[in-house]
C-alpha cells in the first residue's frame, strides 16, 4: 500500500563506490553487473531517470529507501482509494437494478482507506483529515449525477516496447479510471490531490503519454480522446489529447531513454530544482545547493 513506511533503513552514507558512480560513468559497471537494468519499468523509473539518472540508480538499482513518509502521498492514496470504489460499487450495483452509492458511503469507504495510510506525524495526519470532507464533497459535486461511463477503475497494463536492434521492455502501471465518451472513445482519468498549478504542462506530461500508450498499443482501447487530470480537492479538471505520431514519437524517445539506462549512463545531472526536494540530497555527493531564500 503505498504510504505504508519502508522498513529498510536508510543508510548514513554511501560506500565510495556508490558514490563514485554520480561523476565516473564506467563506475557504474560493476553495478550493472550485478543489478542489470531492469526489464520492466514504470511512469515512476522512467520520470526518475529523466529527473537525475543517479537518482535512478540510487532509489531502482541500489534500492535505498526514501527517508519518510510523504504526508501528501498517504492523503492521494486514500483518496484514490475511496474514488476507485465509488465509481466500481456504482457500476456493479446499476448492473444489478440496484441503488448508486451515496455520499455516506464514500465517505465510509474513505475513513476506511484511511486506517490503511501513515502519515509522518500526527500534526500532519490532523491537517489532511480537515481536507477530507471538502475533498469528498467536490468529488460528489461531480459524481452525484453519475452520468458517466466507467469502464475501468485502478486498471492495470503492461506495455511491450521491442526497439529494434536492443532487447525488448515493458512499462507496467495502472490507470486511475477510464471512461467511455459519447463518441465511443475512451478518456483517460489521473486523480490527483495537490494543487493543480503544480502540475507539469499537459503537453509534456510523461505520465499521460504513456497511459495512452497503454490504451492503444496495451489494452486495445484505442487512442484516447482524452487524457485528463483530475483535481479532486477543487474539482477542477484539465484535459489534452495525444496523435498517433506523438504516441509512436514517444515510444521512441522512451526507448533511447531505456537505452541510454543500460549503456551504464547514470551520472547525475544536479539542478535547484531536481535536488531541493530529492529524497537522497542529504547522501547525495553532488547535489546542487539550496536555492538562496528556501
Ligand atoms: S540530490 Fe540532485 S544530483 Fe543528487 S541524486 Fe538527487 S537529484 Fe540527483
Amino acid at each position: 500500500m503505498r504510504g505504508m513506511t519502508d522498513p529498510t533503513p536508510v543508510p548514513a552514507a554511501l560506500t565510495p563506490e556508490q558514490a563514485a558512480i554520480a561523476t565516473d560513468a564506467a563506475a557504474a559497471r560493476p553495478l550493472l553487473a550485478l543489478v542489470p537494468i531492469p526489464d520492466r519499468q514504470s511512469y515512476s523509473s522512467l520520470a526518475t531517470y529523466a529527473d537525475c539518472p543517479y537518482r535512478y540508480a540510487l532509489r531502482y538499482l541500489l534500492k535505498i529507501p526514501g527517508p519518510s513518509v510523504v504526508a501528501a502521498f498517504s492523503f492521494g492514496t486514500a483518496a484514490h482509494a475511496a474514488f476507485e470504489r465509488f465509481t466500481r460499487m456504482r457500476r456493479k450495483r446499476r448492473a444489478e437494478g440496484g441503488t448508486p452509492p451515496t455520499r455516506q458511503e464514500l465517505g465510509r469507504w474513505f475513513g476506511e482507506a484511511w486506517k490503511t495510510v501513515e502519515f509522518p506525524d500526527e500534526d500532519s495526519r490532523a491537517a489532511y483529515w480537515l481536507r477530507a470532507g471538502p475533498l469528498l464533497d467536490a468529488f460528489w459535486a461531480i459524481e452525484e449525477e453519475g452520468t458517466a461511463e466507467v469502464v475501468g477503475e485502478e486498471r492495470w497494463f503492461r506495455l511491450a516496447l521491442a526497439p529494434a536492434g536492443a532487447p525488448p521492455f515493458t512499462i507496467g502501471g495502472a490507470i486511475d479510471r477510464i471512461d467511455r465518451l459519447p463518441s465511443g472513445a475512451v478518456e483517460v482519468i489521473d486523480y490527483k490531490t495537490g494543487r493543480p498549478e503544480s502540475q507539469a504542462p499537459l503537453e509534456e506530461n510523461l505520465q499521460l503519454t504513456i497511459y495512452a500508450l497503454a490504451c492503444r498499443d496495451g489494452l486495445g482501447l484505442g487512442r484516447p480522446e482524452r487524457l485528463t487530470l483530475w483535481f479532486a480537492e477543487s474539482g477542477e479538471r484539465r484535459s489534452t489529447a495525444r496523435t498517433d505520431a506523438q504516441l509512436d514519437a514517444a515510444r521512441d524517445e522512451i526507448a533511447e531513454r531505456v537505452a541510454r539506462m543500460r549503456t551504464g549512463e547514470l551520472r547525475a545531472t544536479p539542478s535547484a530544482s531536481a535536488c531541493r526536494w530529492c529524497d537522497y540530497r542529504d547522501l547525495c555527493p553532488v547535489r546542487a545547493p539550496e536555492p538562496a531564500g528556501a
